[in-house]
Protein backbone atom coordinates (compact mmCIF):
# COMPACT_ATOMS: atom_id res chain seq x y z
CA UNK A 1 0.00 0.00 0.00
CA UNK A 2 1.59 3.58 -0.86
CA UNK A 3 1.86 6.15 1.18
CA UNK A 4 -0.51 8.39 -0.56
CA UNK A 5 -3.05 5.86 0.29
CA UNK A 6 -2.14 6.75 3.94
CA UNK A 7 -2.01 10.29 4.31
CA UNK A 8 -5.07 10.78 2.04
CA UNK A 9 -6.76 8.34 4.78
CA UNK A 10 -5.31 10.58 7.14
CA UNK A 11 -6.51 14.16 6.19
CA UNK A 12 -10.43 12.08 6.79
CA UNK A 13 -11.23 9.97 9.77
CA UNK A 14 -9.11 7.63 10.99
CA UNK A 15 -10.41 4.42 11.07
CA UNK A 16 -11.36 2.67 14.83
CA UNK A 17 -8.84 0.89 16.67
CA UNK A 18 -11.81 -1.44 16.74
CA UNK A 19 -12.22 -1.92 13.00
CA UNK A 20 -8.19 -1.57 12.53
CA UNK A 21 -8.12 -4.89 14.86
CA UNK A 22 -10.94 -6.64 13.14
CA UNK A 23 -8.71 -6.26 9.70
CA UNK A 24 -5.48 -7.80 11.53
CA UNK A 25 -7.09 -10.33 13.16
CA UNK A 26 -8.94 -12.08 10.19
CA UNK A 27 -5.04 -12.50 9.08
CA UNK A 28 -4.72 -14.79 11.80
CA UNK A 29 -2.76 -18.16 11.52
CA UNK A 30 -4.21 -21.83 12.21
CA UNK A 31 -1.80 -22.15 15.00
CA UNK A 32 -3.49 -19.17 16.95
CA UNK A 33 -0.87 -16.43 15.85
CA UNK A 34 -1.69 -13.12 14.41
CA UNK A 35 0.73 -11.67 12.19
CA UNK A 36 3.55 -14.01 13.46
CA UNK A 37 2.75 -13.24 17.47
CA UNK A 38 0.87 -15.72 19.79
CA UNK A 39 -2.06 -14.84 21.76
CA UNK A 40 -1.22 -14.36 25.58
CA UNK A 41 -3.59 -13.79 28.33
CA UNK A 42 -3.15 -10.60 30.49
CA UNK A 43 -1.49 -11.46 34.16
CA UNK A 44 -3.69 -10.95 37.27
CA UNK A 45 -2.42 -7.78 39.08
CA UNK A 46 -2.37 -10.01 42.44
CA UNK A 47 0.47 -11.89 40.41
CA UNK A 48 2.73 -9.22 39.58
CA UNK A 49 5.90 -7.94 41.90
CA UNK A 50 8.01 -4.33 42.01
CA UNK A 51 11.06 -4.98 40.42
CA UNK A 52 12.22 -1.88 39.07
CA UNK A 53 10.40 2.02 39.93
CA UNK A 54 7.53 1.20 37.37
CA UNK A 55 8.41 -1.84 36.17
CA UNK A 56 6.29 -5.25 37.25
CA UNK A 57 7.19 -8.90 36.87
CA UNK A 58 5.41 -12.00 37.20
CA UNK A 59 5.56 -12.99 40.87
CA UNK A 60 7.14 -16.52 39.88
CA UNK A 61 9.87 -14.85 38.11
CA UNK A 62 10.59 -11.92 40.24
CA UNK A 63 13.39 -13.69 42.46
CA UNK A 64 15.46 -15.27 39.33
CA UNK A 65 15.18 -11.62 37.78
CA UNK A 66 17.28 -10.28 41.10
CA UNK A 67 19.23 -13.07 41.05
CA UNK A 68 20.08 -12.85 37.57
CA UNK A 69 20.29 -8.81 38.05
CA UNK A 70 22.84 -9.15 40.68
CA UNK A 71 25.83 -11.58 39.16
CA UNK A 72 25.33 -9.67 35.92
CA UNK A 73 25.94 -6.70 38.64
CA UNK A 74 28.59 -8.23 40.35
CA UNK A 75 30.34 -9.32 36.86
CA UNK A 76 30.86 -5.80 36.31
CA UNK A 77 28.06 -5.44 33.37
CA UNK A 78 24.99 -4.17 34.98
CA UNK A 79 21.85 -3.96 32.78
CA UNK A 80 19.09 -1.75 33.44
CA UNK A 81 15.19 -3.13 32.56
CA UNK A 82 13.33 -1.05 30.10
CA UNK A 83 10.30 -2.49 29.66
CA UNK A 84 8.85 -5.22 31.88
CA UNK A 85 4.72 -6.35 32.27
CA UNK A 86 2.71 -4.42 29.84
CA UNK A 87 -1.02 -4.46 30.30
CA UNK A 88 -2.82 -5.23 26.97
CA UNK A 89 -4.34 -1.68 27.04
CA UNK A 90 -1.22 -0.21 26.97
CA UNK A 91 -0.25 -2.88 24.52
CA UNK A 92 -3.00 -0.93 22.02
CA UNK A 93 -1.38 2.17 22.65
CA UNK A 94 2.25 0.87 21.71
CA UNK A 95 1.09 -0.97 18.75
CA UNK A 96 -2.20 1.13 16.68
CA UNK A 97 -1.00 5.18 18.07
CA UNK A 98 2.78 4.27 17.23
CA UNK A 99 1.70 2.65 14.08
CA UNK A 100 -0.47 5.42 12.87
CA UNK A 101 2.08 7.33 14.11
CA UNK A 102 4.54 5.57 12.34
CA UNK A 103 2.91 5.48 9.06
CA UNK A 104 3.25 1.82 9.38
CA UNK A 105 0.84 -1.23 7.58
CA UNK A 106 -0.12 -3.59 10.93
CA UNK A 107 2.26 -5.86 9.02
CA UNK A 108 5.34 -3.50 9.23
CA UNK A 109 4.01 -3.34 12.43
CA UNK A 110 3.80 -6.58 14.02
CA UNK A 111 7.38 -7.12 12.66
CA UNK A 112 8.94 -5.30 15.81
CA UNK A 113 5.57 -5.10 18.30
CA UNK A 114 3.25 -7.55 18.79
CA UNK A 115 -0.77 -6.61 18.57
CA UNK A 116 -2.61 -6.41 21.96
CA UNK A 117 -3.63 -9.40 23.11
CA UNK A 118 -0.37 -11.35 21.33
CA UNK A 119 2.44 -9.64 23.73
CA UNK A 120 4.78 -11.86 25.76
CA UNK A 121 4.95 -8.81 28.19
CA UNK A 122 1.42 -9.07 29.13
CA UNK A 123 1.87 -11.87 30.50
CA UNK A 124 4.46 -10.42 33.31
CA UNK A 125 7.38 -13.19 31.85
CA UNK A 126 9.32 -10.78 29.73
CA UNK A 127 11.54 -8.15 30.15
CA UNK A 128 13.21 -5.82 27.97
CA UNK A 129 16.87 -5.23 29.05
CA UNK A 130 19.15 -2.25 28.38
CA UNK A 131 22.68 -1.57 28.70
CA UNK A 132 23.77 1.53 30.85
CA UNK A 133 26.73 2.31 29.51
CA UNK A 134 25.62 2.15 26.12
CA UNK A 135 21.70 3.92 25.97
CA UNK A 136 21.65 4.24 22.25
CA UNK A 137 21.70 0.77 21.69
CA UNK A 138 18.53 0.53 23.80
CA UNK A 139 15.85 -1.16 21.91
CA UNK A 140 18.04 -1.38 18.88
CA UNK A 141 19.65 -4.55 17.02
CA UNK A 142 22.94 -3.23 17.60
CA UNK A 143 22.63 -4.53 21.59
CA UNK A 144 23.53 -7.69 20.29
CA UNK A 145 27.35 -6.03 20.30
CA UNK A 146 27.18 -4.75 23.97
CA UNK A 147 28.64 -6.66 26.71
CA UNK A 148 25.23 -6.87 28.44
CA UNK A 149 23.93 -8.87 25.40
CA UNK A 150 27.27 -11.11 25.54
CA UNK A 151 26.60 -12.07 29.78
CA UNK A 152 23.07 -12.69 28.82
CA UNK A 153 23.82 -15.46 26.02
CA UNK A 154 26.20 -17.13 28.52
CA UNK A 155 23.90 -16.94 31.48
CA UNK A 156 20.49 -15.94 31.58
CA UNK A 157 19.70 -19.84 30.79
CA UNK A 158 20.83 -20.40 34.57
CA UNK A 159 18.10 -18.05 35.40
CA UNK A 160 15.78 -19.64 33.47
CA UNK A 161 15.24 -16.56 31.16
CA UNK A 162 15.39 -16.78 27.51
CA UNK A 163 15.63 -15.24 24.15
CA UNK A 164 12.16 -14.88 22.44
CA UNK A 165 13.14 -13.40 18.90
CA UNK A 166 16.63 -14.78 17.81
CA UNK A 167 17.70 -13.80 14.14
CA UNK A 168 16.05 -16.06 11.89
CA UNK A 169 12.67 -16.80 14.54
CA UNK A 170 10.12 -19.14 12.38
CA UNK A 171 7.39 -16.58 13.87
CA UNK A 172 9.01 -14.10 11.06
CA UNK A 173 9.45 -10.91 14.07
CA UNK A 174 12.73 -8.84 13.91
CA UNK A 175 15.53 -10.12 15.87
CA UNK A 176 15.28 -8.41 19.33
CA UNK A 177 18.33 -9.29 21.46
CA UNK A 178 16.92 -6.69 24.20
CA UNK A 179 13.47 -9.13 24.81
CA UNK A 180 13.86 -12.33 27.03
CA UNK A 181 11.14 -14.62 28.90
CA UNK A 182 11.52 -16.44 32.00
CA UNK A 183 10.43 -20.31 31.52
CA UNK A 184 10.78 -21.01 34.74
CA UNK A 185 7.68 -22.05 36.04
CA UNK A 186 4.93 -24.80 34.75
CA UNK A 187 2.70 -21.88 33.92
CA UNK A 188 5.52 -20.22 31.80
CA UNK A 189 6.74 -23.30 30.09
CA UNK A 190 2.49 -23.57 29.01
CA UNK A 191 1.98 -20.23 28.19
CA UNK A 192 5.62 -20.64 26.01
CA UNK A 193 4.75 -23.87 24.60
CA UNK A 194 3.14 -23.18 21.28
CA UNK A 195 6.38 -20.76 20.12
CA UNK A 196 8.10 -23.69 21.43
CA UNK A 197 6.31 -26.20 19.12
CA UNK A 198 7.10 -23.77 16.37
CA UNK A 199 10.71 -23.13 16.87
CA UNK A 200 10.98 -27.84 16.84
CA UNK A 201 8.90 -28.28 13.37
CA UNK A 202 10.89 -25.06 12.03
CA UNK A 203 14.44 -27.20 12.71
CA UNK A 204 12.72 -30.20 11.35
ZN1 LIG B 1 9.98 -6.81 24.62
Amino acid sequence: MGTGFWLASRSFRAPSKQAALAVVQEQRNRDGRLLGHFPYPEAKASRLVSIAPGMKLHRDAADNFRAMQQAAAADGVPFVVLSAFRSVADQQKLFFDIKAERNQSARDRARVSAPPGFSEHSTGYAIDLGDPARPQTNLSPAFADSPVYRWLIKNAARFQFALSFPTENPQGVSFEPWHWRYEGSIEALRLFEPAHRLQRAAKL
